[in-house]
């Protein structure tokens, strides 16, 4: 008898069954490089849930002591441990928020902030580029090329960087100078363009044959999902193997949404969780809003928008490859797409601030608003548990300006 001896430890990325196109559902082989489809649409990871269901406990998960989200290794793609890059990734925090209840329209507990602005580079782009990142390694890819306007080009660098693997970023012109800065000193050549995130990405792609870079732009390779898929994993386990009534999620190109959605799925085949499925809603900003406008329209497809302006540049996407899949996941889950302006998010970043001491990024505080207006519309009840996501830091955004100056040789003691 081998009693307390350790189980065997499993090979990680086991459990991969095959690939998938996400739209006609053509198969693909696990182990080789992938892109899109040659449908031209995502590619998604598959697993053998029913042998992970037999060899894999809930509990043992718990028992884990991995990293962050690598205690979810039998429901990811890498096979070997070394080829893990990791930098300290957390289980990010469930925060309540208490003291906004009365802008919110909320019952104390009813609205939980994840915040995802504790992983490396202070955003959850962190979980999908580490496991692009560790699959590049292992699949032997030398060069990553990624057209970024934001926190991707960053997670990419250091990830990249990490695991010894080149990375060129390319940004429009216009891109805050803190996020090309940090994607510098990460180890990435960054570049800077005089064009939109299109044409960076156009760029890379009319590279390929030059250059031998892989490009890891959203949803056209097939891990960053399964990255993003550990938000739901993560929360599910965080709350008892449970899910909340409601999800609202600030989305661009639809990666986290689908993740969850897809990890949700995964998780109740397993037998893990039996309890309701939230509704999941897309949050984007009345500046660019195009999954909100095609499921108004009802529409299979997402249309571009045109002249695309908002400040939470995390959903600053006119075009979303994945458009479909992510309409599929809101109406499929009973939820709902809605837009929010700018001037109310800043307004809800700022009085949440104020309020529960907890700084939001823009696009955080977008979905604040949107459950805001969902309560007042009836769309949801604040006898709901809702999750809402603040998907990176608050600290690489404009802040208002501290405007109160003490003279210390004539101190004013009213002006406290
Ligand atoms: C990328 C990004 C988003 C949108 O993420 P998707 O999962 O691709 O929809 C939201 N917020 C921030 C801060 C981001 O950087």
């Amino acid at each position: 008898m081998f009693i307390g001896h350790p189980r065997p430890v499993k090979p990680m990325g086991r459990y991969v069954s095959h690939l998938e196109c996400a739209y006609t559902g053509k198969r693909y082989q696990p182990g080789a490089v992938h892109t899109v489809s040659d449908d031209g649409k995502p590619i998604v990871v598959k697993y053998d849930l029913e042998a992970i269901r037999r060899e894999v406990s809930r509990e043992s998960i718990g028992e884990s002591m991995e990293s962050g989200f690598w205690r979810y290794s039998a429901l990811l793609p890498v096979t070997k441990k070394e080829n893990r890059i990791s930098l300290g990734e957390v289980l990010t925090p469930l925060i309540d928020l208490e003291g906004s209840c009365e802008i919110l329209g909320s019952r104390p507990g009813s609205v939980t902030v994840k915040d995802e602005s504790r992983l490396p580079t202070g955003s959850f782009k962190a979980r999908g580029l580490a496991l692009a990142v560790s699959m590049a390694k292992e699949l032997g890819i030398s060069h990553l090329a990624i057209p970024t306007n934001g926190n991707a080009g960053s997670a990419l660098a250091a990830y990249a960087t990490r695991a010894g693997i080149i990375t060129t970023v390319l940004c429009p012109d216009n891109t805050p100078e803190i996020n090309v800065r940090e994607t510098q000193i990460q180890g990435a050549k960054t570049h800077l363009v005089n064009g939109l995130i299109g044409e960076c990405g156009k760029i890379i792609a009319d590279g390929a044959p030059h250059i031998d870079w892989f490009a890891v732009s959203t949803l056209k390779e097939p891990y960053r999902i399964e990255g993003k898929k550990t938000m739901g994993l993560e929360l599910a386990e965080q709350l008892g193997w449970k899910l909340p009534d409601v999800i609202f999620y600030p989305t661009g190109g639809g990666t986290g949404i689908i993740g969850m959605w897809k990890a949700f799925h995964e998780l109740r085949e397993l037998g893990w969780i039996d309890c309701e499925m939230p509704k999941m809603v897309a949050v984007q900003s009345t500046g660019c809003a195009p999954i909100v406008r095609a499921w108004e329209n009802d529409d299979e497809f997402a249309e571009f928008w045109e002249d695309a302006e908002t400040i939470s540049s995390g959903i600053r996407v006119p075009s979303a490859l994945g458009d479909f899949m992510i309409l599929e996941v809101v109406r499929s889950s009973g939820g709902f797409a809605i837009a929010v302006t700018d001037d109310e998010t800043l307004e809800f970043q700022n009085e949440i601030g104020l309020r529960d001491g907890l700084l939001l990024c823009p696009e955080g505080a977008a979905t604040a608003v949107a459950y805001r207006r969902s309560i007042e519309s009836g769309q949801i009840s604040p006898e709901e548990h809702a999750i809402l996501f603040n998907t990176a830091t608050g600290l690489k955004y404009p802040l208002p300006e501290v405007d109160s100056r003490i003279d210390k040789e004539m101190v004013d003691y009213t002006k406290f």
